[in-house]
Order: C-alpha cells, then sequence, then structure tokens
C-alpha cells in the first residue's frame, strides 16, 4: 500500500501545479482537456466525453498581464483566471466552461474571451430561484444545452451509459472523500486543514480513477499511527471561500494557534463534495435532481432558496461536529458572501455561537496580524469552556 505521506506528496504536487499535470496528462492520453469555473459545472458530463475535467484554481503568481482586462476591485479569483489566460497559463485547455453564479464571474467570462480568441468557451446559465415550480426542469434545460454544445465541440454525442459511468465514478471519489470528514469529526484520522485541502483540491484537476485509488489508500491507512489530537484544542469550523482555496499557510496559522479544523463548507472543502447524483434513469433528469440538492444540502449565497437558509445550517453542521467556534474566511471584493454575512453574523450572536470574520486577499496577507485576531478568538472559546465547566453540576462531566 502507498504511505501517507508519498500519498500527499502526489496531492500537493497536483494542488502547486494544476496546468503541469494537465499537461502531462495530455501528453500521456492524447485526449482533452476541458477546463470549467467553480461552482456548478457537472465535470461527469465531461469526463463522460472523454476529456479531463479541470477546475480553474486561483494561481499563487501576482497578477500582472490580467490587471488590464478587469477591475481592480473584482475577486482575487478572477482576476487571477484572467491574468493566467492572459500569460498563456491556460493554453493546455481546449475548451472552458462556465455558469453565470455571480456578476462578477460574468465579467471574467468575457475578459477569458478576450484573452483566448482561439479557445472554444462555452457559457451556461442556470437558474438561481432554486424553489420555484419551474426549477428542475429549467435546470434541466440548462444542462441539455450544455450537452449539446460540449457535443458539437468534440463532433460526437456524450452518450448516456458514458455518463451513468462517469457519475458513478465521481460518486465514488465524493464518498470517499465524505469517509476521511466523518473520520476527521469522529477523531479516527487526524488530517490537517492543508492535508484535508489537499484530497479536494487534487479531485478538481486529477484524473478522477487515478485520485480514487488514493483518497482510498488513505481511508484505508487511516487508523495506522494516529497521532493524539491535543486535547485542549479548539475545535473549529471554516466557512467561506467559494471559488478559491483558502492559502495553505493561513490554514497551517490557524490550527498553528492552537484549534483544530473539523469542519468546513469551503469550495474546496465539503461543499464541494456534499451531493452525489443519482446513477439510475435518465442522466440529465440525475443532474438537475443533484443541482438542486446540493443547494439544500450546502446552501450557497449565491443561489435563493426561500426553505433553507445557509446559517442555520451552518449551526447545524457546527452541532453535529461538535464545534466550538467557526471561522469565516471571505475572499476580499466577494460579492454574494458580503450581501451574506449580516445574516450568519445576526444568527450566531442570537445562538451564542462564537465566530471570526477573516478578510482574505489574492496578493498579500498580513497573517501575524491575524495570528493575534485568531489566537485572542480562540481564547475566548477556551474562557467559555471554563465558565462552562464552573456552571456543570457537580458530578456530571461537561
Ligand atoms: S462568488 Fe465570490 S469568489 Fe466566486 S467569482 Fe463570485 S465574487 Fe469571486
Amino acid at each position: 500500500m502507498t504511505p501517507r505521506s508519498e500519498i500527499f506528496e502526489v496531492l500537493a504536487k497536483v494542488c502547486a501545479d494544476p496546468m503541469g499535470y494537465a499537461r502531462a496528462w495530455k501528453t500521456r492520453t492524447g485526449r482533452r482537456v476541458i477546463g470549467s469555473f467553480p461552482m456548478n459545472f457537472p465535470s461527469e458530463m465531461a469526463h463522460a466525453a472523454g476529456a479531463l475535467p479541470l477546475i480553474i484554481q486561483e494561481a499563487e503568481d501576482p497578477i500582472t498581464a490580467g490587471h488590464g482586462l478587469l477591475f481592480p476591485f473584482y475577486c482575487g479569483f478572477t482576476r487571477s483566471a484572467v491574468d493566467q489566460a492572459a500569460k498563456g497559463d491556460l493554453a493546455v485547455l481546449d475548451a472552458i466552461m462556465f455558469g453565470d453564479h455571480c456578476v462578477q464571474l460574468l465579467g471574467a467570462a468575457d475578459a477569458v474571451r478576450v484573452a483566448l480568441p482561439d479557445t472554444r468557451v462555452i457559457f451556461f446559465q442556470l437558474i438561481s430561484s432554486m424553489c420555484d415550480p419551474w426549477t428542475l426542469g429549467r435546470s434541466k434545460e440548462s444542462f441539455e444545452k450544455l450537452r449539446f454544445e460540449l457535443e458539437d465541440f468534440i463532433g460526437e454525442p456524450v452518450r448516456d451509459d458514458a455518463m451513468r459511468a462517469s457519475i458513478a465514478l465521481f460518486n465514488r471519489g465524493r464518498q470517499a472523500m465524505r469517509e476521511l470528514y466523518r473520520m476527521r469529526v469522529e477523531g479516527r484520522v487526524a488530517l490537517t486543514a492543508r492535508e484535508m485541502q489537499y484530497v479536494v483540491k487534487s479531485s478538481m484537476v486529477m484524473d478522477r480513477a487515478e485520485h480514487l485509488e488514493l483518497v482510498e489508500a488513505l481511508v484505508a491507512s487511516a487508523s495506522e499511527n494516529l497521532p493524539q489530537p491535543e486535547k485542549r484544542a479548539v475545535r473549529l469550523h471554516l466557512s467561506g471561500h467559494f471559488c478559491q482555496a483558502p492559502k495553505p499557510e493561513l490554514l497551517d496559522m490557524i490550527e498553528g494557534c492552537g484549534a483544530i479544523v473539523v469542519g468546513d463548507d469551503l469550495y474546496h472543502g465539503y461543499r464541494y463534495i456534499s451531493t452525489d447524483v443519482g446513477e439510475e434513469g435518465n442522466p440529465m433528469d440525475s443532474l438537475a435532481r443533484w443541482y438542486l440538492d446540493r443547494n439544500t444540502g450546502v446552501p450557497c449565497p449565491t443561489r435563493v432558496q426561500n426553505d433553507v437558509d445557509w446559517d442555520a445550517f451552518l449551526l447545524d453542521a457546527m452541532r453535529k461536529e461538535s464545534a466550538e467556534g467557526m471561522i469565516v474566511l471571505m475572499a476580499k471584493f466577494c460579492e454574494p458572501h458580503m450581501y451574506y454575512y449580516p445574516e450568519v453574523k445576526e444568527a450566531f450572536e442570537k445562538a451564542g455561537m462564537p465566530h471570526l470574520l477573516i478578510e482574505t486577499e489574492h496578493e498579500s496577507m498580513a497573517l501575524e496580524h491575524m495570528r493575534t485576531r485568531v489566537e485572542s478568538f480562540l481564547e475566548l472559546i477556551k474562557r467559555r469552556r471554563g465558565v462552562a465547566r464552573a456552571n456543570t453540576p457537580e458530578g456530571e462531566v461537561a
């Protein structure tokens, strides 16, 4: 069995250079690579078309060539994606597909088209109102149009049985990753937030069968040499960051202050793997259903749904994870997050649940300043623990 350290070495390498992985895969297989933007493109469709589906990632590089193409007050993810297009870093992609989950993404789509005139950019619109009687039908229509565009691009039909096989493979991948999440919350595996990010982020890039093998090996070897968790470490939930992975050094800093991350709803985390697609029947029906179910499973502030609440979901998730506090990671200029955050704040204050907002940036982050805030936040939670213990009747275990 591949040792855990070797598995993480592979995953970390993919995360550090997604386009390098894609280039090597393309040379090895001679097949197409289809890029997509977060968060709603069903990668199963591109996989069923014989391509490598790759979710475009925010790059580490400073933004230079892309400066003139997008406003500086757009989020780091969109600016980085446009910058990568302008620098030619996305040249490995045969096509790019994206839906319209926010205004900034729409702007980025146009800028990418300008920067890559020879690359097929396929745009699809998904209904954002999630609980109308016509939502399911309209979602299916959008995915059918997307399939039509994809078939036009590859020059042949994408067969239903290929779609079902891809859906089954992706489901197995999501299930294996969710098992790691379950094991982490139950203390059956020691995984840092950085390692969990490697697991999920690499799944957005790698050949899915190859990735599945590695994750299943991680699950199988999880209980070996399990380090004892630090008893006084504060159990945290991380929330936010819809389109880009939080910088690993930020995650290290948070855990280095005396916390363990036990759950999250990050896109490069549980949000991405939360929901499986039905494996029976018409795959387009299943994808449309998946689109709706995902928003019930982990609500997204870019969608509108009257009968689910992101804040209620967060409080419930934290109860299940026995999390003692939440750190909200908000990408600077992310409008959907900024609009919704006041509701989360109000709900958490009402519930008496501690949370800390950290705004993140593409360019640079004052980690030392943030460390002070995180340390104070964790200290506050530890004091609450002390108060709770003092108020526990004698003889009861707090
Ligand atoms: S949802 Fe937020 S992070 Fe994602 S593209 Fe829109 S503004 Fe950027």
